[in-house]
């Protein structure tokens, strides 16, 4: 068909040519138009896949939790900036349009600038793994990590006019790995810097895969034993059974202890034996399923061959003990009884399981009982040694005495162990004293009577004399002699009146006749009377408070007579004798009676109010004596619910006090 028709050309052709030029003209404009229609759709289609490009991009960058920013020209102008990074910075939208290293100036502080300038020269990109980095973050550096990329960012004809950067926060995965790190080498540390032994056995052939230096030196094998079975190391140790110690752990995944626990390990060709307290541990993977056995052990050689000679030794104790006629017995602090020797049983005819469940207490005499039970209480207390005289109900039923000695047992350091105790049997000896006692009693009761008379006869002697002249005037010694004569049987009564006293005592029947009375008054009488016998003592009474009492007068006198007396006795250089009355304590009086005399050691003061007590040395037969009389005005005393103190030092003469109640 011809491209254009003009009229001279239409005139030429027949109808049907015209009209086939029409269809055809017609054809080619309806193809125009649809060229045109496709083209249009083609438009729009191209568009809109752009637009939706545009979109799928700027969801990319603007939601993308990596931080984001297009930094354009030389001064890295912030171009586009996602809420990431603009969050992470502390900035907001202002920040697009401005120089990013001058709104962020630590960045350029810490050398990031001189990067950018770099990868914007240069269009290499730069990227950085876990880079330590500051921030201002509110007026304060904070340090993170991160991981980023500076890449060129170039226009469409491929020049470089920008940087895009990429920034990953990893500061939580760095810390996480830090902390790993640190766990690892604590871990390795804990291991490998350990005395304990340990090695970690891996799957059913127990392969060693972990074995720190000290099981190394203790295996005598040398280093090279990683990644080896055990048994094929240390063939020794399958011999003596240890095989199925490991495949019990690892067949039961129960873990296996032992204490003190013989192991031969060849060295130099030679077996030789440790003691090792261990544990064998199943080793789990994170499923549970057992995968080896931990091996944590110490070599306690030295102390298990310690505790074999103390167990032997101990053993030879028991057999020691149980030869020993003695009851011998062991208890801890609080008094349990852990121990009693054959002694204790064949005495008791009880069985060591019920001494040991029940105790002695209950073989001990109901009357004893309360004084058992104050001197338990007090060494309880104390943790001193302590002695006390008891009955205990033998086999048969009958009490015998037994002098009981516990003594503290403690360590080097001198903390308590235990107490060990002693017990005797007395029996025999306390009947003896028994008779002893009743004997001194009779004498007493017998010396007395004759004894009086004596005395009585002597005094009217004396009396007679006085008022004749002729013997007065003769030279014949007889007052004198008559008043030493008297002045022994003062001694003489004195001395079986306290016998009788203590006869009194034992069978407590010392009661006290209780009146009203002046204490000066006393102290000033007895004073008195004895200054008749004892004419060169220079006694001074000082009455600092004066007062009555309502106590046993007599008894009084005779505490007073006795520490008078005494201190006139002790004191044979010195004739001083100092007597105070004084109140120290509201409603209480005390009398001092202070000598300059030979003094008492601090050891012998606890003990000189205990029956016949005498300190022993090596003038102890100048000061005749029996040692009663303190004892007896230490029952006085108490009995007058009183207190005696005494401050004395040897060789300079002692002070003794006693307090009483006023009324
Ligand atoms: P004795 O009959 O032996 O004097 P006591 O019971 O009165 O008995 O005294 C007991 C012991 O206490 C005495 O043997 C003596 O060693 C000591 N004693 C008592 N009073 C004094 C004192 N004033 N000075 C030194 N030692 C004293």
């Amino acid at each position: 068909m011809n491209d254009s028709l003009n009229t001279s050309d239409v005139s030429k052709l027949s109808v049907k040519e015209l009209q086939q030029e029409l269809l055809d003209a017609k054809q080619e404009i309806e193809n125009l138009k649809n060229t045109s229609d496709n083209y249009k759709s083609l438009k729009r289609n191209i568009y809109s896949e752009f637009e939706e490009d545009i979109h799928i991009y700027k969801e990319m960058f603007y939601t993308s939790p990596i931080l984001k920013a297009v930094l354009i020209g030389p001064n890295f102008i912030v171009k586009s900036a996602n809420p990431a990074i603009l969050q992470f910075l502390g900035k907001d939208e202002g920040l697009i349009g401005k120089p990013y290293l001058k709104e962020v100036p630590e960045l350029e502080e810490q050398g990031l600038g001189n990067l950018l300038r770099e990868v914007y020269k240069t269009g290499i990109p730069y990227s950085a793994i876990e880079m330590p980095v500051y921030l201002n973050i509110n007026n304060q550096l904070v340090l993170s990590y991160y991981d980023f990329v500076y890449q060129a960012h170039r226009n469409i004809d491929g020049d470089i006019c920008g940087v895009v950067i990429m920034v990953t926060d990893v500061s939580s995965r760095v810390k996480l790995n830090e902390e790993l790190k640190i766990s690892n080498h604590r871990f390795q540390e804990l291991i490998f810097s350990s005395p304990g032994l340990i090695a970690v056995l891996t799957g059913k052939d127990f392969i060693i895969e972990i074995a720190n230096d000290a099981i190394i030196d203790i295996w005598g094998k040398g280093p090279d034993v990683i990644g080896k079975p055990i048994f094929k190391v240390l063939p020794e140790i399958l011999e003596q059974g240890m095989d199925k110690k490991f495949e019990e752990v690892f067949n039961s995944g129960k873990p296996l202890v032992a204490q003190e626990f013989p192991i031969m390990h060849e060295r130099d060709g030679k077996l030789v034996e440790g003691y090792f307290d261990f544990i064998y541990q199943p080793q789990k993977d994170i499923n549970g399923k057992i995968i080896g056995v931990a091996v944590i052990a110490n070599e306690v050689s030295k102390t298990a061959k310690l505790n074999q000679k103390i167990r032997e030794s101990e053993l030879k104790f028991r057999q020691l003990a149980n030869l020993i006629p003695d009851k011998i017995s062991n208890a801890d602090e609080n008094l349990n009884t852990f121990y009693y020797n054959q002694s204790w049983l064949d005495y008791s005819g009880l069985t060591l399981d019920y001494l040991l469940e029940n105790g002695w207490t209950e073989l001990v005499h109901p009357d004893d009982v309360e004084t058992i039970t104050r001197i338990a209480e007090d060494a309880l207390r104390t943790k001193s040694d302590v002695e006390m005289e008891l009955r205990f109900k033998d086999k048969n039923g009958d009490y015998k005495w037994h002098l009981s000695r516990a003594t503290a047992v403690r360590d080097e350091n001198g903390d308590f162990q235990s107490w060990v105790s002693a017990t005797t049997q007395i029996h025999k000896i306390k009947e003896e004293e028994k008779r002893k006692e009743e004997f001194l009693k009779m004498v007493s009761h017998e010396l007395k009577t004759p004894v009086t008379s004596i005395r009585g006869y002597t005094q009217l002697l004396l009396s007679m004399i006085k008022e004749n002249e002729a013997i007065k005037s003769s030279n014949i010694p007889l007052e004198s002699s008559l008043r030493r004569i008297d002045n022994q049987i003062n001694r003489l009564i004195r001395l079986i009146s306290e016998m009788l006293d203590l006869s009194r005592i034992e069978d407590n029947q010392l009661v006290l006749q209780k009146s009203k009375f002046n204490i000066n008054d006393l102290v000033e009488h007895t004073v008195q009377d004895i200054k008749i016998s004892n004419p060169n003592s220079d006694v001074k009474i000082e009455h600092k408070f004066k007062t009555s009492i309502f106590a046993d007068k007599e008894r009084i006198e005779q505490v007073l007579v006795n520490f008078i007396t005494n201190a006139i006795k002790y004191s044979p250089n010195s004739k001083n004798i100092d007597i105070k009355i004084f109140q120290e304590v509201e409603g209480k009086v005390s009398v001092s009676i202070r000598d300059f005399g030979i003094g008492i050691t601090k050891a012998h003061i606890k003990k000189i109010f205990t029956r016949f007590y005498r300190v022993d040395g090596k003038n102890e037969e100048t000061y005749s004596g029996f040692g009663i009389g303190l004892f007896l005005v230490n029952e006085i005393i108490e009995r007058h619910e009183g207190t005696i103190k005494v401050n004395s030092k040897k060789g300079n003469g002692s002070e003794f006090i006693f307090t009483l109640n006023t009324i």
